[in-house]
């Protein structure tokens, strides 16, 4: 089904082609894609190369391949709970076994750096063999009634629809059909139609670990096509949705006439406080990870940086060069630390930010060919501006002053996303009431780190609705049955 060329072979140069593309969260990604109509020529976005054509799922297929996981839900919810768990410990097993192809697959697909992308690939791995664990613990609670037993049970809800973005498309995806797979639901997934490649080999190695056919199925192509044919088919249970909150909110939308579960995780705009008395080096030298990790196409992305103005002066001097020392190269090079963005368009759209703005300074990056763009430290005048408010997704931060705690919390919070935040201070008070006060699903003090599989995941305000990761994501994917037993009869 998927041909894939190399780079030096066909070689069309997308750029023009992608120049209206994802990037602004264009509520169909499918304006990227260049090609024939009903196939999607895959880019490098290091090269600008086509390195593979997909055809795209068209509406009565995807209804076809909705009906086909229906009808194998049937048996799939049957399967013994340890022979499920032994299913996914092996499609574990095989992933494991690929995780090398599969990350140099993703370098090509999305510019990810191939350290980045083996952390990707093995997080699928980990994911699946942490809800291995989850079928034979699926048990509900026996609550005491006069007259009886009552028990409850954690049903599955049928066929779930995962909705994956572009940006990490591995990690999402397994986010969201390993806990799904785990409850005993059949699974229908979309990829981004930029990045389908990781996903289509996901699902062939799912039938080689030797899930049934039907169980997990990928369904590449458009959101208007595929992704609304799962929020219109009455069989799909549950949307899994990953991407931007434009069209989170269109999906939810749509969900509401059928009472669809739903899932959201959405956009951010992510905090970055430090305080006078942090760590300042290490606040300072980590924070362009923090933001220009996946160059910066990160939901997660501290992409606002609150400084209390007495250290505000020097973190800058200690930002400057941890910025100009962040490589920023060609992703399938062991050093790289930062790739290209994903298309010409999302570029067009990252650069627009930095019209009118106040520019810090800068890292370098390639000239091209390929969707690059350098790291950017913007200071912003005042939190009204543009730069400041909207969700960037690519390698550019703002940077301004606070003067207290309840000021900076405030600055924090003024926004409609709430999805993550660090918080750096030595004061372990002040970590917890700042901690306490931000209205965000993760945060972290002392730290950038966000993603724990084995922790609860999700945003607050329009970053979405639900949580992935951990025990409850495996609940999400359940509905609770309540039964009650006379025993007086
Ligand atoms: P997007 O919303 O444009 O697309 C996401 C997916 O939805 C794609 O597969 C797309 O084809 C599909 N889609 C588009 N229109 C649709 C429709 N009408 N019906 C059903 N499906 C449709 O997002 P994107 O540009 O691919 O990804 C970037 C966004 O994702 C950013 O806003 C980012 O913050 C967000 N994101 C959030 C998280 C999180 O966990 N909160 C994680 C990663 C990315």
């Amino acid at each position: 089904m998927v041909s894939n060329d190399s780079d030096d072979s066909a070689g069309s140069d997308n750029s023009a082609g992608s120049d209206d593309s994802a990037g602004s969260h264009d509520p169909d990604d499918s304006a990227g894609a260049v090609g024939a109509v009903g196939v999607t020529q895959v880019v490098n976005p290091a090269t600008g190369l086509v390195v593979a054509t997909v055809p795209q799922t068209t509406a009565a297929e995807a209804e076809a391949a909705i009906d086909r996981a229906a009808r194998a839900y049937g048996s799939w919810r049957e399967v013994a709970p340890g022979d499920r768990a032994r299913l996914l410990r092996r499609f574990a097993a095989v992933v494991d076994a690929h995780v090398e192809e599969l990350a140099e697959l993703e370098v090509r697909n999305s510019g990810h750096t191939i350290g980045n992308a083996r952390w990707e690939a093995g997080n699928v791995r980990d994911v699946l063999d942490y809800y291995a664990g989850a079928p034979e613990r699926l048990t509900g609670r026996q609550i005491p009634v006069p007259g009886g037993l009552n028990v409850t049970f954690h049903e599955p809800l049928g066929v779930v629809g995962v909705i994956v973005p572009w940006n990490f498309p591995m990690p999402i995806a397994g986010w969201g059909f390993a806990p799904a797979l785990a409850a005993g639901n059949t699974v229908v997934l979309k990829p981004a139609e930029l990045t389908p490649l990781t996903a289509i080999r996901l699902g062939e190695l799912a039938l080689e670990a030797g899930l049934p056919p039907d169980v997990l199925t990928v369904l590449p192509g458009r959101g208007s096509v595929v992704g609304e044919a799962f929020v219109a088919h009455p069989a799909v249970r549950k949307i899994c949705f990953t991407g931007s909150t434009e069209v989170g909110t269109r999906i939810m939308a749509g969900c509401a006439a059928q009472v669809k579960r739903l899932t959201l995780e959405l956009g951010g705009k992510s905090a970055n406080l430090v305080f006078a008395d942090a760590d300042l080096a290490r606040a300072a030298a980590t924070a362009p990870y923090a933001v220009f990790d996946n160059a910066g196409q990160d939901c997660c992305a501290r992409s606002r940086i609150l400084v209390q103005r007495p250290v505000y002066d020097r973190f800058l001097e200690l930002l400057e060069p941890a910025v100009q020392a962040f490589r920023v190269e060609d992703p399938a090079l062991e050093t790289a630390e930062m790739g290209p963005l994903i298309s010409a368009g999302h570029r067009k759209s990252v650069s627009s930010y930095l019209d009118g703005a106040e520019v810090a300074f800068t890292g370098s990056c390639p000239e091209g060919p390929g969707f690059w763009h350098a790291p950017t430290v913007l200071l912003a005048r005042s939190p009204a501006e543009r730069h400041w408010r909207e969700e960037i997704f690519g390698p550019v931060v703002s940077v301004l002053p606070f003067d207290d705690e309840a000021e900076a919390v405030a600055l924090a919070n003024d926004t409609e996303y709430g999805l993550s935040g660090s918080i750096w201070t030595q004061d372990v008070g002040r970590a917890i009431r700042v901690a306490r006060g931000v209205e965000s699903g993760n945060l972290s003090v002392n730290s950038h780190s966000s993603v724990r599989y084995w922790t609860p995941f999700g945003g607050m305000k329009r970053s979405g609705l639900g949580r992935e990761l951990g025990p409850d994501a495996l609940h999400a994917f359940t509905d609770v049955k309540n039964v009650f037993l006379a025993t007086d009869a």
